[in-house]
């Protein structure tokens, strides 16, 4: 059997698999810089394994406490040696980025204090944590007053503004590297090493955190290596390699750091404690994967908008623009679109390929919302994924996939259900 018959066991047919190879004749030199960029890191991790003396004692699980716990001490000492930070606080006991995030503006922030976002709105879960949306426990409740100022209408920063907004309270800027569900484009780590070099000369000790989520591995250097304080993320998606199935990282300056072990714990007891529960080979080798995990979903990323365009249809990033994340937003233009796109990422999963993904209400969403994911790990969006509000511009978002193979075939099973319902012409 050849490749495209094998690709025709998945119901995929003769014209939409030549459409994709067609597609990827065009991609070789992006898929070269892709996997020169992973080879940096791959290096660059295992660097920090050998140095740190990984071995079998590491993946030893440990339970209440976790005192002397050597596996989770040599982890975060892993992660801050690859973010070239002081230091770093990686737990299983963090639920979710918004965890992370809430763990690192909270230790930091106290009564008085303001905090700044320079770059529009946060993500959505991080609006009822600052209190922008009323909330129980918000950051607000406790008396830390929030400021925003929106990116200019071409998308760049807002200096004077910026300037305008740094004060005497003014004590952490928050940036979010990724769009999230935004239709501003992502930040590279040199715009965002540009914006931490602007406000610390307007304010040479306010703290600058970075919402890194997505963002991991994309290029050779992190928000970290350009002069942020903490960097943040979780490790469902990029950092995680698709094999921690919980956890979340803050890496940064040892005083920023402290901080937050002891907001996760408790004052006093810090880093000190926090079981590892057996997860220590799963965070370990997900971490030493995750180089190339991030790659292939970032070559997906790529594919998905190549043919898309093609087809049409706007993507955001568009096809040939730089990438510093792994989401990709596909504007299909109607409900029906949404659908099939989805019911194709839904049909190449390896869990849960059998269901059908229809339109819901979700709490916290105006309209519906359709997702498609067929994951190891629940809501994982390194693995294979696609959601989106069902509302116009009607635009999907895409992301993940552990291999690049399967984002592919994800691909071109949405482009299958997209020609089966009539939708596009092949
Ligand atoms: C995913 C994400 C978060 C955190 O989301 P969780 O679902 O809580 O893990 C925060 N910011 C951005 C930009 C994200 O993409």
């Amino acid at each position: 059997m050849n490749r495209q018959a094998v690709y025709e066991t998945l119901g995929i047919s003769k014209a939409v698999y030549e459409m994709g190879e067609a597609a990827l004749e065009k991609l070789r030199h992006r898929f070269e810089e892709i996997d020169s960029v992973a080879e940096y890191n791959q290096a660059k991790v295992l660097a920090a394994f050998q140095k740190n003396r990984v071995d079998a004692t590491c993946f030893a699980a440990t339970t209440g406490y976790g005192y002397n716990d050597v596996g989770r001490d040599k982890l975060e000492q892993v992660y801050a040696d690859v973010f070239h930070t002081e230091a770093a606080l990686v737990r299983p006991q963090i639920t979710c980025g918004t965890h992370a995030l809430t763990v690192a503006l909270s230790a930091n922030l106290l009564p008085g204090d303001e905090l700044l976002s320079p770059v529009g709105a946060p993500y959505d879960t991080l609006q009822e944590v600052i209190g922008i949306r009323p909330s129980p426990c918000s950051l607000k409740e406790y008396g830390v007053s929030y400021r925003q100022v929106d990116l200019k209408e071409d998308g760049s920063f807002d200096y004077d503004s910026i300037r305008a907004a740094i004060g005497p309270k003014t004590r952490l800027i928050t940036i979010q590297r990724s769009k999230g569900y935004a239709t501003r484009p992502t930040f590279s780590v040199a715009q965002i090493g540009e914006l931490i070099a602007f406000c610390k000369s307007v304010k040479p000790d306010v703290i600058c955190m970075v919402d890194n989520c997505y963002g991991e591995f994309v290029e050779t250097v992190e928000p970290s290596d350009a002069g942020a304080d903490m960097v943040v993320g979780s490790l469902i998606k990029n950092p995680g390699g698709g094999l921690a199935p919980i956890g979340g990282y803050i890496c940064g300056t040892k005083a920023c750091v402290d901080r937050c072990g002891f907001r996760l714990s408790a004052p006093g007891l810090g880093q000190e404690v926090g079981a590892n529960l057996g997860l220590m080979p799963a965070l370990f080798q997900g971490f030493f994967l995750a180089p190339t995990v991030s790659a292939g979903a970032l070559k997906g990323a790529i594919f998905a908008a190549s043919l898309y365009e093609q087809l049409g249809f706007r993507c955001v990033p568009s096809a040939n623009a730089s990438r510093h994340d792994i989401i990709q937003a596909v504007e299909l233009g109607s409900e029906a679109a949404m659908v099939a796109f989805c019911k194709g990422i839904q049909a190449a999963a390896p869990v849960d390929s059998y269901v059908t993904p229809e339109p819901w209400a979700m709490p916290g969403y105006d309209s519906n919302v359709i997702m498609a994911a067929g994951a190891f790990v629940q809501g994982s969006s390194i693995e294979l994924s696609a959601d989106g509000p069902i509302r116009p511009p009607y635009a999907i978002y895409f992301q993940g996939g552990l291999t690049w193979y399967h984002a592919k075939t994800g691909i071109l099973m949405s482009l299958q259900k997209m020609a089966d319902a009539g939708l596009i012409r092949l």
